[in-house]
This record gives C-alpha cells, structure tokens and sequence, in this order.
C-alpha cells in the first residue's frame, strides 16, 4: 500500500517540529542547521505553526464571527511572518509578495465569516491550517538560501483524511498514491512539510485536531518509509510528568507505546495520542528530543520501552476542567445493563466520558466528563432514566464541577500489587481526598478523580510517592531566635546531603521574627539575616499560612522555635488546616488544657502531624522514649528527672566553697541561666517540662497541679530583674543550711522533677544518696528515669545534654526528619 517510488533504505528519517522550536527566526535557523547536520540520506521535516499562530487564527476567526475586531491580530501576524523572512533570506522580496497573498487570502476568509457572522467547518479549517504553510515555506526558503535542495510538501496535496468519532482516518493508499505522482515531481531527497493540515474527503482543506502535526510526522514517516521518527520540542523527552506542574519531573529513557498512550490520553501534552497509531503498526521507534538541547538522548519509544525496569510507574498526568456526574439509586442494584444505559444516553448526546466508576454495590454509576458536557450529560441521564427517576428506583443525577483527573501509567504496574495503596497513600498524606477510582483492565493506569484545587498537590504528592521526585516539604521557621538560628545553620549544611541520599527536599518559604517575616519559593537559610530586614516587611502569621498552602507542595511544616504563647495559639488552626507543627516551645504542651485538647482534636481529625521532641530534655529522645513505652503495651509507675541544665549545674558546682549566689552570678555571666535567672531558680520551667511528660503519659495535668518549690526568696519574687541579682546573697544562708543538713545525712542535694501515676506531680529541692543515679551527672546533663512494669526494678535512664541551642536544635532537626519519614521519604 505505500508508495513505490520512496526510499525503502533505513536511513530515512522524519522529523517533527513543534512551535516552540519554530518560534522566530532565529529558532528557525537552528533547526536549519540541526536537519542540514543530521547524517541520513533521506529526510522529511514536518513542521507546526510558529508559535502562537494557531492559536491567533482560531481566535481571529472567533472574533470575525462575533462581529469584533479581527485586522489587528491578523495585522500582527502577518508582520511576524514578514520579519521573519526577512531575517531568513536575504532578498526577500519574491518570499514577502508570497506571504502578502497568504494573508490577503485569510483576510478574504475572515471578511467572509464576519459577514456570515458564523465560522463555518471550512473556513475555520482553512483558516487555522495556514500557519503550517506558512512556516514550512519559511523554513524551506530559509535551507535553499543555504544551499541545500529541499522540496517543499504541501500536505493538503497529498493527505487525504475523513474524519471520524476518534478523530482523522487516514485513507493510506489514495494517499500514498498522489504522494508517488508528487515525488515524480519533486524527487529530492529532502523534504519540508507542513503538519497539522490535510485535505478532507470534499476536496477541500482540513487539519489532524489540535496539536495534529505530531500525528502528520507519524504519517510521513509511514508515507517516506522512514527508519525513526524524531519529534522535537522545547523538553528533554517525555517527562515523569508536566514539568509546569512538577518542576522536578525527570526525562525517560524510554517507554512502550502502550505507555505513551496512555500518557497522551490522560493530557500529557508532549505528544499527541494518535501518533502512536501508524508507528505503532509498523514498529517504527518515535524519539522524542529536545531541540535546544540535541545532544540530549531524549526518549525513545518503541514496543518494548524499557520493560517496566525502572519501576512501576512510569508517569503522572493531571487532565483538568472535568465534572463528575453520578446516577444515584437503590433500585439499580443489580439491575443488569445499567452502565450500558448510562454509556448509550451520553453517547447519544455526544459526551465523551474520560473515565467511569462504579462502586461494586452498583448503588451509583459514576462518569467523569468535560466540564462543558456536564450540563448535557445531566440532562441525558435524566431524560433515559426518567421513567425509574418517577418510580423512585434512582434517586437522582449528582454532578460535581471543578474536577481534575490524576493517572498513574507504567508497564511495570501490571500484576504489581500495592501500586494503588501507595497512590492512595501518598493523596491521603496530602489530604486529598479522592472522589472516584478507576484501573484499567490492563493494569497499565489507574486514575482517580479529585478536586480541581487538590490537583496540583496530589500530583506533586504521587511523583514524590513514587520516587520520580523527592519527598518536598514546604518550611515556615517562627522566632530565630539562638534555637531557630541555629536549626537553620544545620539545616544549610545538611540540605544537599538529604537531597541526594535521603530524596528529601526542604524548602524554606517561610521565616518570621516577633516583628519581622521573609516569604519566598524556596529561601537559603544562611540568607535569612538580610532577607527579613530587607524589604522591612511586618510579620503576619495568617500570610505565613496562605503562603504556604499557597505553594501546592504536598506537606506543609512549621516550625515554631519562638518562646511565645502566641504563637503556640495558633497551633490548633495549623493543625486543622493540614499543616504539621514541629517545635522547642513549652507553651502548647504545657499551656492550657481546654488548648492543649483543641491541638490533639485537630491533629486527630486532619492527620497532620504535631512533634515536641525538643520540649523535653532539648536533643534526649525522652519524650519519644515515653512514647514507645507507652504504644508497646508497657505501664508507666513514675518519672523522676533533672530536667534543667542550669540547676544541674549549680548543684553539681555547690559543695560550700563558693557562696550559691556566686554560683547563679558566674552561672548567668557564662549564658547558662535565662536572662532573667528567676525563669530557671523558680522551678516554672522544670514544672512545665513535667507536665508534658505527664500529658503525654495520659495524665491531664496543669501547670497548677504542680507542687513547686521555688528557690526565689519570696521577697524577690515581685522585684525587678536589677534589685533582684543585687540581693542574690539571701539565698546563701537558706541553701547553705540545706547542703549541711543533706551532707549530715551522707546525701546530696539536686533539684527534681518527680510523677507519679496517680497524677502527683511535684519539682523540689531533695537529699539524694550519694549513690543515686542524679548524684554523678556531668555538671549540665539532664537525665531521666522511667519506671514501669517492664522496668520496674531497673528504671530505664535516658541521660545526656539537656540544654543549649545546638543539641535543642538538633532535637527539633530530628522530629522533622522523623516527619519527613513518616510521610513517605528514604530515611
Ligand atoms: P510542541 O509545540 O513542541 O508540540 P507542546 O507545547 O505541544 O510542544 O508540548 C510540549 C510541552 O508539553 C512541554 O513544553 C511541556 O511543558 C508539556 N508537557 C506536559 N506534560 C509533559 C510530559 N509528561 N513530558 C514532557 N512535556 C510535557
Ligand atoms: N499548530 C497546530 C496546533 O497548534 C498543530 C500542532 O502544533 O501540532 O494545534
Ligand atoms: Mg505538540
């Protein structure tokens, strides 16, 4: 059936350019030089529109038919074709006459249907066909001007489609036949043609669909007997998925046409869906490559693809601007023939159902259609089912607008269980919800219909799921203060390390001080210093979250390193809205009850995620300690702990040579206590550190449940910070006389935090034997003991470095990794 006359020799080849590599002159000339390099001894160039012409046509048309201005756009256009020869060839004055003519006709058209005042099928055919022939006699003037003999093939001439419900037919053997009394014209080895443009079974001229010249390089390549065909745009090949979406898409290597069309049919842009048809029936590998970067290998399909070797999904599409609409009713269980009901209705009207879904209880028949169908389909469904609609039988037609569909499609996915539950895993860790399933038979996709404003996050959600992309996580780091300055060093210097080992990608976007907030996409840390001052811009915690559920990043964390209370307020509203809340700040866990509940409820309810390692015992896994504890069965007796640094260090310094009060001074002078040295000699913030471990023991205890002992005279207590250090010596008699008293006893003395299970709760200042565990820590250690059923008789110790902003930093690094963990990364 093809023609004779063309080379049957496997050094031809077809290449396809599309728009983007056309889209002015000097684009124009690399792919000159591209095709002129390229080594085969026969060659056919099909070429799109430059860019944006068909797009201008189709909507001068529109405007033409509506009665509006259509001579400005078409004035432009023209003058961009006319430049472009100019900048092409150097007298162009034969080319320019050409063009004027091209343009004189498409006015002519475009006068016609404003009069008509409708854009007749053949006039919008004609129309929009023309930027092919326009930019192939461009790029063909353009390879004669450099010496090379190419002919120039108008397709209109030779392809003869028909159209049907699917799209073009191609009749092959009419065509092939008035392609063989061409070459005997024009028998170069080289041809320019133009794609997207064919003539209809009238005679007259019509195009392939949208994005057709893909389809038209395909043809040719059948037509010119063709060993490969190259279809090149503005990407390195197929990508995991569309790089506007997931700027971190990867190219692949190679796929199966099964796999491209399945990609194409879901919207993967890159290729049009019925290239693959004459390719596929002669085994014709199709590589796709990037124009801009021809050294790139781009991607090669062909019928075996890569064998699903490189896993199980291969690639994610996002088809937008669809509706779901559903028919709803007891009475269709197991009525047989009711999907094919469904399936007549909208067919008679014309609708193309993307995807279907029935649960197995058949209560619901479910289809997802064009946005712009919906209102038809609806009323299809109502009309064929209005006699059960009537007797009760169907309940009625639900239609849902604003709905995109997500697809999963690889080789690999065939007879792989667990590729759906990781799918559905990754959207629900992105709180998505997903509205309908459906798998194909073939195992090869599995697509689910989601909210349009989801789309964007589940999808980048699923490409990280599958490894295609890091595990991303969006950051937002409230109050630097010397715990958060330090978290963002840390941070800086092990970014690139998790990147590449762990495929975690953290990205600031978000940082905020007490007055001042940076927002950006995906900040430096070690930038933050002048960023926040620069512009001054006031903090607003509510911007901070629109920014970060603004960037459809599929996680969200903030990390709240600030001492505020405030801040701690608003942790029940992250927590709702989806956004995990990571921090050092005691004020939640230790705060309010009635808010302490709220956080637990919306963490509950919106499953994010709400860490508090660092609370505790700065960098210690003592809380996580508790937790295992806890969630392996064991029971909890008693915690005892020295969990203040400082106090740790002024008793294990206090043995009476040197006066308490000396010790507090020195103490303050080396940056161990609070500013103020009350926050720590008060015993609040060790009452605080055992409240939490209380709570998250299951004891709902308050801070006022606390016995404190407070080291501060109780005339100090109101004083300001001043007159307080000035009267630091009325505390040398009260501790001297203690450390006698424990010393006539053989004991020491140590500050203490102690819970016991029936909820009591104290921090006091006890005589320890000298053999006691809390008598030999290095001088700033925090240790605690649990004692349990388990670990009754030898309590479990978790012992070590309790404060500091570095170790404190480090506690609040690990729970965010362990966050990263849970949803998902390598770790
Ligand atoms: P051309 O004009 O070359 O035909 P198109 O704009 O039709 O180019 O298609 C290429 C574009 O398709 C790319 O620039 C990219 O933004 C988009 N695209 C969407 N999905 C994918 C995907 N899975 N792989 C590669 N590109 C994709
Ligand atoms: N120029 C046509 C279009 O924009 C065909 C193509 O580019 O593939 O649809
Ligand atoms: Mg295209």
């Amino acid at each position: 059936m093809l023609s004779s006359q063309v080379s049957q020799s496997p050094s031809c080849r077809a290449h396809k350019f599309g728009g983007s590599s056309l889209a002015d002159a000097g684009r124009i000339r690399h792919v000159a030089s591209l095709m002129l390099d390229a080594g085969e001894s026969r060659q056919v160039v099909v070429v799109s529109a430059m860019q944006g012409t068909t797009n201008a046509l189709i909507a001068m048309t529109a405007a033409a038919a509506a009665g509006e201005d259509w001579q400005s756009s078409w004035s432009a256009l023209r003058a961009q074709h006319v430049d472009a020869a100019s900048a092409l060839i150097d007298a162009p004055a034969d080319l320019h006459a050409w063009i004027d003519a091209r343009f004189a006709d498409i006015g002519d058209l475009l006068r016609a249907v404003s009069l008509l005042r409708q854009p007749g099928r053949a006039a919008l055919d004609r129309i929009q066909g023309m930027g092919e022939v326009l930019s192939a006699t461009l790029l063909e003037a353009h390879l004669r001007a450099r010496g090379a003999d190419y002919a120039l093939l108008d397709a209109r001439d030779v392809l003869l489609v028909r159209h049907a419900e699917l799209g073009a037919v191609v009749d092959w053997e009419e065509s092939a036949r008035r392609l063989d009394a061409w070459r005997a014209a024009n028998p170069q080895s080289r041809v320019v043609a133009t794609g997207f443009v064919a003539s209809g079974e009238d005679g007259l001229p019509t195009v392939l669909g949208r994005n057709g010249s893909d389809f038209s390089g395909a043809i040719f390549a059948a037509l010119f007997d063709a060993a490969e065909l190259h279809i090149w745009s503005d990407v390195d090949g197929v990508l995991s998925a569309d790089p506007r979406l997931v700027p971190e898409a990867v190219s692949l290597a190679a796929m199966s046409y099964r796999e491209a069309c399945e990609l194409a049919y879901f919207g993967a842009k890159v290729i049009h869906p019925q290239t693959m048809t004459p390719a596929i029936a002669r085994g014709l590998p199709i590589l796709m490559r990037n124009t801009f970067k021809p050294e790139f290998p781009g991607t090669r399909i062909d019928a075996d693809g890569d064998g699903g070797s490189s896993g199980p999904v291969k690639g994610l599409t996002l088809d937008p601007g669809l509706a779901l609409v559903s028919l709803e009713g007891a009475g269709l269980i197991g009525v047989p023939g009711t999907a094919e009901r469904v399936f007549a209705a909208l067919h008679a009207a014309k609708i193309s159902v993307v995807m279907i879904s029935q649960g197995s209880s058949e209560h619901s028949i479910c289809s997802v259609v064009r946005e712009r169908d919906v209102e038809a389909a609806r009323r299809a469904l109502l009309d064929a089912f209005s006699r059960e609609l009537d007797g009760g039988q169907v309940q009625g037609v639900q239609v849902v607008p604003g709905i995109s569909v997500l697809a999963a499609v690889g080789d690999g996915m065939a007879g792989k269980p667990g590729v759906a539950a990781q799918l559905f895993a990754a959207l629900a860790r992105a709180r998505v919800n997903i509205r309908a399933i459906a798998q194909g038979a073939s195992e090869r996709n599995i697509s689910v219909a989601i909210a349009a404003e989801d789309a964007t996050r589940g999808l980048r959600a699923a490409h990280a799921a599958f490894w295609l992309s890091p595990q991303t996580l969006a950051l937002a780091v409230i109050g630097p203060g010397k715990v958060g300055a330090a978290l963002l060093d840390q941070l800086q210097a092990a970014l690139p390390r998790l990147r590449v080992e762990a495929n975690v990608d953290l990205r600031l976007r978000a940082l905020a001080t007490s007055r001042r907030m940076w927002l950006c996409d995906h900040g430096d840390p070690a930038d933050w210093r002048a960023r926040i001052e620069e512009p001054p811009t006031e903090a607003d915690l509510d911007a901070i979250t629109r920014h970060l559920l603004d960037s459809h990043l599929p996680h969200a964390v903030v990390i709240d390193c600030s001492a505020s209370d405030s801040v701690a307020a608003q942790y029940p509203a992250w927590l709702a809205a989806g956004i995990h809340v990571i921090t050092p700040n005691k004020h939640a866990g230790a705060g309010p009850l009635p808010r302490y509940a709220a956080i637990r409820e919306a963490r509950a309810q919106s499953g994010a995620r709400f860490r508090y390692e660092a609370t505790v015992g700065a960098g210690l896994p003592v809380i996580s300690t508790l937790r295992d504890l806890l969630d392996t069965g064991d029971e909890l007796v008693a915690v005892d702990g020295i969990l203040s640094g400082t106090l740790a260090w002024l008793f294990n310094k206090f043995d009476g040579s040197t006066a308490f009060s000396d010790l507090v001074r020195e103490a303050h002078a080396l940056g161990y206590t609070e500013p103020d040295p009350r926050d720590d000699l008060s015993g609040m913030d060790v009452a605080r550190k055992l409240v939490i471990l209380g709570r998250e023991a299951g004891v709902s205890l308050s801070l006022d449940d606390v016995e404190v002992e407070s080291l501060v005279p109780t005339a100090l207590r109101n004083a300001d910070r001043d007159a307080f250090m000035a009267g630091l010596e009325s505390l040398d008699a009260p501790m001297q006389a203690a450390l006698d008293a424990a010393r006539a006893k053989g004991c020491v003395l140590r500050y203490v935090a102690r819970l016991q299970r029936d909820g009591n709760a104290s921090v006091a200042l006890q005589e320890l034997p000298a053999d006691h565990a809390f008598a030999h820590l290095r001088l700033t250690d925090n240790c605690v003991q649990f004692t349990t059923r388990r670990y009754r008789e030898n309590p479990l110790v978790v012992q070590g470095p309790g404060a500091g902003p570095e170790v404190t930093a480090a506690g609040v690094f690990s729970d965010l990794l362990r966050l990263a963990a849970a949803l998902g990364a390598r770790l």
